[in-house]
């Protein structure tokens, strides 16, 4: 079973553009909500958009450098994630970036899969994906979702039922 999750707004305060440690503010529910997903059995997959790379906004060396930094702070708490990335412009229509389902379908989908995202593009592409739980957190979720939460913590209590 996978969990995909945005990184932006789901990880760390979306503050547009994060390209180093310095600037990478967790939500520190999301620890909470990985333990729980985790021990239900779920692998988790994130999926992110990283289009500051092409902007010329941080590099590609400032991106991986930020990555080891999450992958080291989660395996420090217990937590494996393999990541993949879009660091194309929206003009550059590559075949990657979200709301396109590919970077998910990389990944065999099964019944119980889940979809965590903060945004509209994050809910069309795991629509695409046939991912049956995409859960949005935002206090404006739009687009194909299954389930809105105002915000972390609301997650955390709908888990937890
Ligand atoms: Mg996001
Ligand atoms: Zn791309």
């Amino acid at each position: 079973m996978n969990c995909f999750l945005d990184r932006d707004g789901v990880f760390n305060i979306d503050n547009q553009y994060i390209g180093t440690k310095e600037r990478f503010i967790w939500y520190q529910e999301i620890f909470k909500i990985l333990e729980i997903l985790k021990s239900q059995g779920y692998k988790f997959k994130l999926i992110t958009n990283q289009s500051g790379i092409s902007r010329g906004l941080f590099s590609l060396q400032d991106f991986l450098k930020l990555s080891f930094y999450f992958l080291e702070t989660l395996n420090k708490k217990g937590f494996d994630i393999e990541i993949r990335f879009c660091p194309h412009l929206p003009s550059e229509n590559c075949h990657c970036r979200k709301p396109k389902p590919n970077m998910i379908l990389c990944h065999s989908i099964s019944n119980n899969d889940i979809f965590i995202g903060d945004k509209k593009s994050d809910m069309q592409a795991a629509f695409e994906a046939r991912i049956p739980n995409r859960w949005i957190i935002s206090p404006n979720p739009s687009g194909p979702y299954t389930k809105s939460f105002f915000n972390h913590k609301e997650l955390i209590y709908f888990l937890e039922k």
